[in-house]
C-alpha cells in the first residue's frame, strides 16, 4: 500500500497522519532491538554460475566423498517414520557418539548443525554489555551469534594467520563472557597446539566460556591434537563442538553436536527447541558416525590432495600457511591480472566455483575446499594455467 503524499511534498506531520489514516504507518512498523540491523547477512558460497549447467562446487568445505552408503540406506529407511515426532532427548544419536569417541552421552547436546549450538551459547552466556571474542579471521558466525543477543564481538589480531593466545588474553576485560576459537579454524587452516589451547584456558577467568570449534577436527592427526577434549573433559568451563556437515557429508540435513561440562550442557539443553533434531538427521547421522571406515577413507582422501594442493600451489609461488581442513588458502600476488579477483574470474569462466574471503579480512586469498580426484586435478590445472605455467 502506498501513501497518497509522497514525503518530498509534505510535511513530516502530513505525512504521518496521511500514512495513519492509510493505516500503514511508518511510525507503528515494529522495530528490532537495537543493533540487529547492524548484523551483516551470511553469504554461503555459491553454488552455480551463469552460461554452466555442470559447475564445480568448492566453496562450502564440503565432503569430496560425500556421505557413507550405510547413512544413505538409512536415510530411505526412515521414510516410513515421518509422521512420528523425533525422540527430543536424541538418544539415538548420543548413542553412537558415545560408541565411536567414548564421551560421556549426558554431557552432550546436539544442534541443528553445530551452528545452534554456537548460537545457544552466545544466548546462554552473553546479553547486551558483554563481550564475544573471537580472532581476526575466525568464523564469521561467531560475530553475528553475538550481536543476535546484542552482546558486543571483540575481534582480536592474529598472527601470521593464526590465533595467538596472548592477543586473546589482551582482549580479555571484565565484560568477556565467551570466547570462541576454531581448531582448526576456517578459512585459515591453522591450529592451535593443545599445549597452547590449555595455556589459553588457564589464563583466561573460569566464568568465561570457551569454546573449541572443532567442525574439521576429524581430518586432523592424532599427534599433538586431540581438539580440546581434554580441556572439556576435565574444565568446568570449556566446551568442543563438533559437526556432521563436513567430514560426514550431511551438510543437507543440519547437525552438529558439542560436548563439555554437566552445568554447560543442561543450561543449553534448556534453551534449545524441543525438536530441534528431526528424525531423520538423527537415524542418518548415527549411521554416518558409526560408519568409522568411511571416515577414515575420507580423511585419508582429504589428506593425500592436501599435500599434492598445497604442494602444486607453492610450485606456481603461491603461498599456503595453514594445511588442516578440507580447504587451502592460496594467497595471489596481487600483480594486475593475478589478483585472487582474477583468479576467481578465471576459475569462474571454466565452471569453477571457489570462495572468495574478503569478508575474512583476507582479500588476496581464495579458499578451496578439497574435492574429488577429478575436480582436483581440474582446478589445479585451471590454476597452473592461470598462472601461466602450461595447463597440464
Ligand atoms: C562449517 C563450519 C561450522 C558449522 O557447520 P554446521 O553445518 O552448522 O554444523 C562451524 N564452524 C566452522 C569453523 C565451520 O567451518
Amino acid at each position: 500500500m502506498f501513501s497518497l503524499i509522497s514525503p518530498s511534498h509534505a510535511t513530516k506531520t502530513e505525512w504521518n497522519l496521511a500514512n495513519f489514516q492509510l493505516g500503514v504507518g511508518t511510525m507503528a512498523l515494529p522495530q528490532p532491538r537495537a543493533g540487529l540491523m547492524d548484523i551483516s547477512l551470511y553469504e554461503g558460497g555459491k553454488s552455480s554460475l551463469k552460461g554452466h549447467d555442470r559447475v564445480i562446487k568448492l566453496s562450502s568445505n564440503e565432503s569430496a566423498l560425500g556421505p557413507s552408503p550405510a547413512a544413505l540406506s538409512e536415510y530411505v529407511a526412515v521414510a516410513s517414520e515421518l509422521a512420528r515426532y523425533p525422540d527430543g532427548s536424541v538418544a539415538y544419536l548420543k548413542a553412537a557418539i558415545h560408541e565411536v569417541h567414548g564421551l560421556d552421552s549426558d554431557r552432550l547436546i546436539c544442534g541443528a548443525g553445530s551452528d545452534e549450538i554456537l548460537c545457544l551459547v552466545c544466548r546462554a552466556y552473553a546479553g547486551p554489555g558483554d563481550e564475544v571474542i573471537h580472532t581476526e579471521h575466525g568464523f564469521l558466525m561467531y560475530g553475528i551469534y553475538a550481536r543476535s543477543v546484542g552482546a558486543t564481538p571483540v575481534v582480536v589480531p592474529e598472527t601470521n594467520l593464526t590465533a595467538d593466545v596472548d592477543a586473546i588474553l589482551a582482549a580479555v576485560t571484565d565484560a568477556t563472557k565467551v570466547v570462541f576459537v576454531a581448531n582448526p579454524n576456517n578459512p585459515t587452516g591453522t591450529v592451535l597446539s593443545t599445549a597452547e589451547l590449555a595455556r589459553l584456558r588457564e589464563s583466561l577467568r573460569e566464568d568465561i566460556v570457551l569454546v573449541v570449534d572443532g567442525a574439521y577436527a576429524e581430518f586432523m592427526d592424532d599427534y599433538d591434537y586431540d581438539g580440546g577434549r581434554a580441556l572439556a573433559e576435565r574444565t568446568s568451563n570449556t566446551l568442543i563442538t563438533r559437526t556432521f556437515s563436513k567430514i560426514y557429508g550431511l551438510a543437507s540435513l543440519r547437525v552438529g553436536w558439542a560436548f563439555g561440562p554437566k552445568s554447560i550442557i543442561e543450561t543449553l539443553e534448556r534453551l534449545r527447541s524441543p525438536f530441534n533434531i528431526n528424525g531423520v538427521a538423527i537415524a542418518v547421522a548415527a549411521a554416518a558416525m558409526r560408519d568409522v571406515t568411511h571416515t577414515e577413507n575420507a580423511k585419508a582422501h582429504n589428506n593425500r590432495w592436501m599435500s599434492v594442493a598445497v604442494q602444486r600451489l607453492r610450485a606456481l609461488g603461491l603461498a599456503v600457511i595453514g594445511e588442516s581442513g578440507n580447504f587451502v588458502l592460496p594467497e595471489f600476488p596481487g600483480a594486475p591480472g593475478k589478483t585472487a579477483a582474477d583468479a576467481d574470474a578465471f576459475l569462474q569462466s571454466k565452471g569453477m566455483i571457489v570462495r572468495r574471503v574478503e569478508n575474512y579480512g583476507l582479500p588476496n586469498h581464495l579458499r578451496i575446499t578439497l574435492g574429488s580426484d577429478e575436480e582436483m586435478e581440474l582446478v589445479l590445472n585451471a590454476l597452473t594455467q592461470f598462472m601461466g605455467g602450461s595447463s597440464g
